[in-house]
């Protein structure tokens, strides 16, 4: 079966439900985001999100997911060299300068959504700054190429040259996913690729971003835990993602909160129907 196949297209009326919880997951990350203070534990940033979810009733994504262990928290908390997965810990106390990759997945009425954030713990280094930036940055240069038409492969290739660029280094080990019925769905959306090849794009399709940066290495570790993934040589990590949904209008983020401004506009003049920021 093809990919194209397998790929679930989503009423309007699912995307809005997508909306409904990226908006809470949004909030989740938001209220753990604060919690990244020096003096907290990655159990504490945790507890902050998971407030959330259970003050909207909403059911953790990430909780129970199968593996070594199956998943035993709402969040990932990953800590400067963690790439993704970190297990929440009280054992992990953050101090001044740490860079901190929270994800969190919410389920509402069976929809998921997923979306992560890097931020600082009080003031951060040079190197720190820049990674975090170009993390970022790679996320919505490949949300501006997600309209009807385009292909995967631009996604894909959008990322890997932003953060190439910047001299960083993209994990080819973990990808971006559809997302909606199911936190995973097909197809999934590496981070590295070529312009113009691939599944095509349509109004419907729902997927989940998520750029993954390392220092002069791509090359990632597992740790002891079975589920905290580290950079191979120990350097800084950074994670962005959002779950969008692709519209004739073009990408609409659906991991904003409710009072965001949308962050990217169509621009009719740009002969490649390529959106830019706002
Ligand atoms: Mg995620
Ligand atoms: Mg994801």
């Amino acid at each position: 079966m093809s990919w194209e196949r397998q790929v679930c297209i989503k009423s309007a009326e699912e995307i809005k439900v997508m909306r409904e919880a990226g908006v809470i997951n949004a909030e989740a990350l938001k209220a753990a985001a604060e919690a990244c203070v020096p003096g907290n534990s990655t159990w504490d940033v945790n507890a902050a999100a998971d407030a959330v979810l259970k003050k909207y009733h909403v059911v953790s994504a990430f909780k129970g997911v199968p593996g070594p262990i199956p998943y035993p928290s709402s969040t990932c908390v990953s800590v400067n060299n963690i790439l993704v997965h970190g297990i929440p810990s009280r054992n992990v106390v953050l101090k001044e300068g740490d860079i901190v990759s929270i994800d969190c997945g919410a389920t509402l009425r069976g929809y998921v959504a997923d979306s992560a954030v890097t931020v600082g713990v009080g003031k951060v280094g040079e190197e720190a700054a820049k990674l975090m930036d170009a993390t970022e940055g790679s996320l919505y240069e490949g949300i501006l190429r997600m309209v009807p038409g385009n292909h995967l492969g631009d996604i894909s290739a959008a990322i890997q040259a932003f953060a190439e660029d910047r001299g960083f280094y993209l994990t080819k080990q973990y990808t971006g996913h559809g997302v909606g019925r199911s936190m995973w769905e097909a197809p999934q959306v590496p981070n590295y690729g070529t312009a113009g090849v691939g599944l095509k794009l349509k109004a419907g399709m729902t997927l989940a971003i998520e750029p993954m940066l390392l220092i002069g290495t791509e090359d990632t570790k597992v740790m002891k835990d079975g589920w905290s993934v580290s950079s191979a040589n120990k350097k800084l990590t950074g994670h962005f993602e959002h779950s969008i949904a692709i519209t004739e209008d073009g990408p609409m983020i659906l991991t904003l909160l409710d009072n965001d401004e949308p962050p990217v506009v169509f621009n009719p003049d740009h002969k490649n129907r390529i959106l830019k920021k706002n």
